[in-house]
C-alpha cells in the first residue's frame, strides 16, 4: 500500500507553534516553584519536533513538600469545612475559567500530545462540563438516616471526605482525565497532590493557574511535575496520603496497589482495555463500520476505550472488513494543528516502535495485514505517525488480540455462534468496555448481561456522560469515576448511633 491511498493532511504553516516553550513549575502551597536542585525537562511536540514545554523536574523534596501542604490543608479544615454551596461556587468558577481559556488549553494539549486541535477543544469543553457536574454533586452530598431503630435510638450515616488524595494521570487525555478526578475529590472536601505524566505536564499547570485565579485556598491542590520515580512512587507510599487515584497502564496500576498496601490506602484505578465490538449478521453495517473506524482511530488509538478488536460473524466478516478498510482510507491523518485532521501524531518514538512491534509479530504469527502496518510520513512534519492499520485472520491467542497496543491498529476476529462471540469477548485479562451491533434487542440484551465489562455500548460506541459511571472489571481497574459513584470514591462512611433519653437497660445492674 502506498500512502497515496490514504487521506493525508500536510503540515500547516507553523504559525501556531510557540516561539518559546511554555514554562511549567510546581504548585505547592499556592506558590509556583522551581525544583530545589534546579532540574528541568523539555517536552517536544510529537508531531512538529519543536520544544513546547520546559518543566521543573520534581524530586523527593518537592513531593514531600506537596504532601505535607495537602495534609495541613485538609487537617485544618480550610476546604473540608466549607459548605457544599461554597465549594460548588468555586468549582463553577473554575468551569467558567476553563471555558474562557479553552483555546489556550487546547493548543497546549495538542502541542504536547499530538492530538488534533478540534478534538482537544472538544475535550476541554467536556472537561468544563465535568467541573460543573461535580459542582452540582457538592451541593447534593448527603448521607443517610435510620429513624426506626427503636424509640431510644437514632442512627445517622455521615459521608466524610477521604482526606488527602494523590492523583496520578497519563498522557493520552491529560486535561480530561484530571477533570474526571480532581473536581470530584474537591466536591467531596478532599485536598490533593497531582502528578501529570512527564510527557504532558502543561495543561495540568494551566489548570493550577485557573484554580489559583478562582480563589481556591492555598495548599488545597498541589501539583508536582516529574517522573513516576521518585515522585509518583512517593505519592503512593507516603503515610500522609489517604487515597490514590490513578489512570494508566495495568502494570503500573498493579505496582501502585502493592505500594499502597503498606499503609492500606484506598486505591482507585482506571487501567487498560482490549475492548471488543461484536458485530452480528443482522447489524446495521453502515453505522457499525463508522463506529468501528471511530473506535480504533480516535486519539490515534491511544485510548483505554479504544475498540481495538472487532469480533464479526463469519457470514459478514469480509464485507465488514472491506467497509472498514474503505472508510479508514478516508480518515484524515496528519498535522494535529489543521482543523480538518482527525488523527494526529503518536506520543513518542518508543511508543511508535511498540505499536509496530505488535503489528509485525502478528504478521509473523499468521495474521494478514490488510491495510497499513507501518510508520506514516506526513509531508512537512518530522514527528512520528502510524498508518491506519487493519489486521485480519487474528486468533484469540495472538498478542495483537490480547494486549493493549495503544495505536491505530484494528484486529479482526470471527465467530459462528452467540456463545463463541461471548467467549471471545470475555477471553482476556481486561474488562473495560464492550460493544454489540445487532438489530435484535434480545441479542443486545443477552450480550449486555453476559459480557464482562464496566461499560457496554449497544449500537453505538464511546459515548460518555458526566452522569454515567466509568471504570473497569477484571484487570481494567478498581472503582468508578463520574456519576454519583465517582463522588462516592472520595468519601468515607461514618456511622453515628445516638441514644435518646437515659439508658433503659444498663449492662451492669444494681445488686
Ligand atoms: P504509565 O502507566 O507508566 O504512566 C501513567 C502515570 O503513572 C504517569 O504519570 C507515570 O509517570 C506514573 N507512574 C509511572 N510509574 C509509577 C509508579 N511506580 N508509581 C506511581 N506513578 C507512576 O503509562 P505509560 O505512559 O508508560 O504508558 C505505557 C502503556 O500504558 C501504554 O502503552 C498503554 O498501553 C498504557 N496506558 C494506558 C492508559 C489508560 O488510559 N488506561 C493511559 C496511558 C498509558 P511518568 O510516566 O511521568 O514517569
Amino acid at each position: 500500500m502506498t500512502t497515496h491511498d490514504l487521506t493525508l493532511i500536510s503540515a500547516t504553516d507553523g504559525s501556531a507553534l510557540p516561539r518559546e516553550p511554555f514554562v511549567a513549575r510546581h504548585l505547592i502551597d499556592g506558590q509556583w516553584r522551581d525544583s530545589a536542585d534546579g532540574a528541568t525537562f523539555v517536552r517536544h511536540s510529537p508531531a512538529h519536533g519543536v520544544p513546547v514545554t520546559r518543566a521543573a523536574e520534581g524530586g523527593t523534596v518537592e513531593a514531600e513538600a506537596a504532601v505535607a501542604t495537602a495534609r495541613r490543608a485538609f487537617d485544618d479544615g480550610r476546604w473540608a469545612s466549607l459548605s457544599g454551596k461554597d465549594r460548588s461556587t468555586l468549582l463553577l468558577r473554575v468551569a467558567d475559567l476553563i471555558d474562557r481559556d479553552r483555546d489556550r488549553i487546547a493548543l497546549m494539549e495538542t502541542l504536547e500530545s499530538g492530538k488534533p486541535i478540534s478534538q482537544a477543544r472538544a475535550e476541554i469543553e467536556g472537561a468544563a462540563d465535568l467541573w460543573r457536574y461535580a459542582a452540582a454533586l457538592a451541593r447534593a452530598l448527603r448521607g443517610d438516616s435510620h429513624n426506626s431503630l427503636g424509640a431510644d435510638m437514632l442512627g445517622i450515616v455521615l459521608k466524610e471526605p477521604v482526606g488527602v488524595v494523590s492523583i496520578i494521570t497519563p498522557w493520552n487525555f491529560p486535561f480530561l482525565i484530571v477533570s474526571q478526578k480532581l473536581p470530584f475529590a474537591l466536591a467531596a472536601g478532599c485536598t490533593a497532590v497531582v502528578k501529570p505524566s512527564e510527557l504532558t505536564p502543561a495543561t495540568t499547570v494551566i489548570l493550577g493557574e485557573l484554580l489559583v485565579e478562582a480563589g481556591l485556598p492555598d495548599g488545597v491542590v498541589n501539583i508536582v511535575l516529574g517522573y513516576g520515580q521518585p515522585v509518583g512512587a512517593l505519592m503512593t507510599t507516603h503515610d500522609d496520603i489517604d487515597m490514590v487515584s490513578f489512570t494508566g497502564s495495568t502494570a503500573v496500576g498493579k505496582a501502585i496497589v502493592a505500594a499502597a498496601s503498606g499503609t492500606l490506602k484506598k486505591v482507585s484505578l482506571e487501567l487498560g482495555g482490549k475492548n471488543p465490538q461484536v458485530v452480528f449478521a443482522d447489524a446495521d453495517l453502515d453505522s457499525a463500520a463508522d463506529a468501528i473506524v471511530f473506535g480504533i482511530y480516535f486519539n490515534a488509538g491511544e485510548c483505554c476505550n479504544s475498540g481495538s478488536r472487532i469480533i464479526v460473524h463469519k457470514d459478514i466478516a469480509d464485507e465488514v472488513t472491506q467497509r472498514v478498510i474503505a472508510l479508514s482510507r478516508r480518515v484524515p491523518f496528519g498535522d494535529p494543528l489543521h482543523p480538518d485532521t482527525k488523527v494526529g501524531a503518536i506520543i513518542s518514538p518508543e511508543h511508535q516502535n511498540k505499536i509496530d512491534g505488535y503489528v509485525q509479530s502478528a504478521g509473523k504469527a499468521g495474521a494478514t495485514i490488510r491495510l497499513g502496518g507501518g510508520p506514516l510520513t506526513v509531508p512537512g512534519l518530522p514527528g512520528q505517525f502510524y498508518q491506519p492499520t487493519v489486521v485480519s485472520g487474528v486468533t484469540a491467542e495472538m498478542a495483537i488480540a490480547r494486549e493493549e497496543i495503544f495505536g491505530p491498529v484494528l484486529s479482526v476476529l470471527e465467530f459462528n455462534t452467540f456463545d463463541e462471540a461471548i467467549a471471545l469477548a470475555n477471553d482476556g485479562a481486561y474488562g473495560l468496555s464492550a460493544g454489540v451491533w445487532s438489530e435484535n434487542v434480545h441479542t443486545c440484551l443477552e450480550f449486555t448481561r453476559r459480557v464482562q465489562a464496566g461499560t457496554v455500548w449497544t449500537n453505538t460506541w464511546m459515548d460518555g456522560f458526566a452522569e454515567l459511571p466509568f471504570g473497569g472489571v477484571k484487570e481494567s481497574g478498581l472503582g468508578r469515576e463520574l456519576g454519583r459513584f465517582g463522588l462516592d470514591e472520595y468519601l468515607e462512611v461514618k456511622t453515628v448511633q445516638m441514644r435518646i433519653g437515659r439508658t433503659r437497660t444498663p449492662w451492669v445492674h444494681d445488686r
